[in-house]
């Protein structure tokens, strides 16, 4: 299967980890922003997560260089618009994107300037390419819950508009749930759909949490179910739907190799598996590579990208219109 021109679905992909390296070049030189290098090969280096990084948290430090030309509403705007080129050029069809607008307001910006900003490049994107999209807002879980609490209260306007959901992400701490109840069950009032990112990082129960405590309707990775039977059983009986990332997960060592990865056998045993890119840019991925190991990997066959795809169309946020014309790209 030749998964550059096969029509493709994007669930989880962060904004500030899927930056061009030659755009953040661009913005700093016109901003006065000091980079590691200005050679692009140099800034790579800085940018891209190797397979032997050693956990999430050294994963995440890759994010530090692009958040520095991510305060602008113009750059915010160009940034979003080129992700969505690069996965129009690739034949995604539908993209969720992601990002905390906590970390764009560091010169300035109000929360809600930083998500306008983004919902308009993904328009203007929409316009230009064959590509649908929406957005899903970040709470760090690294924040306090007061925090988590700004970004639902000032995303709700946005919702219906561009904004279809709520997420926690960053480093993942064990029973990290406990704190964020109450602003997931407001987002939840107001009509946020919820993913949370939890089993990333060994911790099983962190997933069995998010969907009993938090509501989640899909999980971030979930890769420790493996080792948590109530959270494999709950997922599996409430068909919680799994966004993985497989190169991410072997950089971040949730497992050590692609052939460990256990995408494979969750398919197999009725769960509902999706493949992602999670960073364009830290995982120097795309969606055309990240199917393309998983299916070599593990000799997946026309029927398994059938099914992940029409998995994927049913699990996105979109609206019951987008899901009818995205499912039609493969009949
Ligand atoms: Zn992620």
């Amino acid at each position: 299967m030749n998964f550059s021109v096969l029509p493709k679905i994007e669930l989880h992909c962060h904004l500030d980890g899927s930056l061009r390296p030659k755009t953040i070049i661009d913005i700093a030189k016109r901003e006065g922003i000091r980079l590691p290098s200005i050679e692009i090969d140099e800034l790579e280096k800085e940018l891209i997560a190797p397979l032997e990084c050693e956990s999430l948290d050294e994963y995440l430090k890759r994010f530090a260089i692009p958040n520095s030309v991510m305060q602008s509403k113009e750059n915010l705007r160009r940034i979003t618009f080129e992700l969505f080129e690069d996965a129009a050029q690739e034949n995604v069809k539908y993209m969720e994107v992601r990002f905390a607008p906590l970390l764009h307001v560091a010169k300035g910006l109000r929360v809600e300037e930083v998500i306008e900003s983004v919902i308009d490049g993904m328009k203007d994107a929409e316009a230009k390419f064959n590509i649908k999209g929406n957005i899903i807002l970040s709470c760090m879980r690294t924040m306090s819950a007061e925090s988590a609490f700004e970004v639902v209260e000032k995303g709700k306007e946005f919702l219906g508009k561009g904004v279809v959901a709520i997420d926690l992400c960053a480093s993942e701490e064990a029973g990290f749930c406990g704190q964020f109840v109450e602003p997931m069950a407001l987002a939840r009032e107001y009509g946020y759909h919820v993913t949370i990112h939890a089993g990333e990082t060994g911790v099983g129960k962190n997933v069995l949490e998010a969907v009993e405590l938090l509501g989640a309707e899909r999980i971030g990775h979930g890769v420790f179910i493996k080792d948590c039977t109530e959270a494999y059983d709950i997922v599996k009986e409430k068909q919680v739907v799994l966004e993985m990332c497989p190169t991410s997960n072997v950089q971040t060592k949730a497992v050590n190799h692609y052939n460990e990865h256990p995408i494979y056998q969750f398919h197999q045993d009725g769960i509902k598996v999706t493949v992602n890119t999670d960073n364009r840019t830290v995982s120097d991925t795309t969606m055309a590579k990240e199917c393309t190991i998983v299916f070599n990997e593990f000799s997946l066959s026309e029927e398994d990208y059938r099914q992940i795809y029409l998995t994927s169309v049913e699990a996105s946020f979109a609206d019951r219109e987008t899901k009818e014309k995205l499912k039609k790209y493969i009949n």
